[in-house]
């Protein structure tokens, strides 16, 4: 336990991140003491620019796959690329990243008797079969696919948590996070909604894959980071795992359309082959998250791509002048 006068000393691995930087907003607003920790592989300092000078803020540059000796009160593990075109660039550093980077985690915390937050995702159910899936849904994975390293190694870091909980008595939280959206997605993440809002911008071609009939769900950043802090917060007999996401389920081809009209776009549709062991449908049941956490997400979809649009029009300094 840290001696800082009662204030609570929070970690957050990945905290330069696009969720890890909203959750460290969200933390130093509610008053706790942030310790972020970030190697930079997909996060920015820019996320945290406005954070440096903050009293209650420290940044530590650290890889997580290499043990930590810090003292905090709790911990929420955000670190591990979550684009499939970053995590597939260097697929052993994602697999490191999410075993070697949960195996630390938890060892801190158990050193410190510290409960623990996991960022886990709708991943670990793969190509889902079940629809909408609950979380007593064991999944259906390809263990060597493309995605494996993210998928199996979410799954391990999960299994990690569990055995934790079960052998050490460690007080662990797991959230199944499905696709969260919003400003400080990196502009080159890959990412569907980054692409589409970025390329419509630029009256770019918007790139589909497949026909686009392949469906998401998509949470809003500040939906997401409500529903985080209240996991956090349950009693300590409530482990997860639990679903956390918006599920208003829609297709990718219409995602395209709303972010063409909503940018007042001239950007065509072109279709691209779709990625191997790409899920068909994906959407979250939530009846688990809105008992527990008594949450709901909040804002629609519209609303979260207009704030989306806004961040990236002033990223990227504008809209393309050839509207
Ligand atoms: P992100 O890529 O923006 O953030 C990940 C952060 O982790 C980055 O700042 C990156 O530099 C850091 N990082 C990566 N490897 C690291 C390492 N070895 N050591 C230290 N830092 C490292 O992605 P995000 O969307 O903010 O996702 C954050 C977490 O939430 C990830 O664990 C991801 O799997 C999970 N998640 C996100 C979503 C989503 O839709 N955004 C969905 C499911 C799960
Ligand atoms: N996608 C797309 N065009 C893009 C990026 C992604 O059609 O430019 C599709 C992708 O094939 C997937 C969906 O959008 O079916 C969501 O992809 P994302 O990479 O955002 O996350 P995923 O849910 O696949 O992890």
């Amino acid at each position: 336990m840290a001696v800082n006068l009662g204030r609570k000393r929070v970690l957050v691995t990945g905290g330069a991140g696009f969720l890890g930087s909203h959750l460290c907003d969200r933390l130093l607003a509610d008053d706790y003491e942030v310790l972020c920790i970030d190697n930079f592989y997909t996060g920015t300092r820019h996320n945290i620019r406005h954070l440096l000078g903050h009293p209650r803020f420290e940044m530590l540059r650290h890889d997580i796959t290499f043990p930590l000796y810090v003292e905090v009160d709790e911990i929420y593990n955000f670190a591990c690329p979550a684009s499939p075109v970053h995590y597939q660039f260097d697929p052993v550093q994602t697999t490191k990243t999410n075993v070697h980077g949960a195996i630390n985690a938890l060892g801190l915390a158990k050193r410190l008797n510290a409960k623990i937050f996991q960022a886990s995702t709708s991943e670990v159910y793969g190509d889902p079969v079940v629809h909408p899936q609950p979380e007593s849904y064991c999944g259906n994975v390809n263990p060597v696919g493309f995605r494996s390293c993210y998928d199996e190694g979410k799954r391990c870091a999960e299994t990690l948590f569990f055995d934790y909980y079960r052998q050490h008595q460690l007080r662990i939280k797991v959230a199944r996070i499905f696709n969260t959206y919003g400003p400080r997605m990196h502009a080159n993440d890959g990412r569907v909604v980054s692409n589409f809002v970025t390329q419509a911008l630029r009256n770019e071609d918007i790139t589909i894959y497949g026909d686009g009939g392949q469906t998401r769900s998509f949470c809003y950043v500040s939906d997401l980071i409500e529903a985080c802090v209240a996991l956090m917060a349950t009693a300590d007999t409530f482990t997860g795992p639990v679903n956390l996401g918006n599920p208003s389920e829609t297709t990718v081809r219409i995602l395209a359309e709303t972010v063409v009209e909503l940018c007042g776009s001239r950007s065509k549709l072109v279709y691209k082959t779709l990625p191997s062991d790409d899920p068909l449908r994906r959407c979250p049941d939530i009846a688990l998250a809105r008992k527990t956490l008594n949450w709901r997400p909040t804002v629609t979809l519209e609303q979260g791509l207009r704030a989306t649009i806004d961040y990236f029009e002033e990223l990227l300094g504008g809209r393309s002048p050839a509207r």
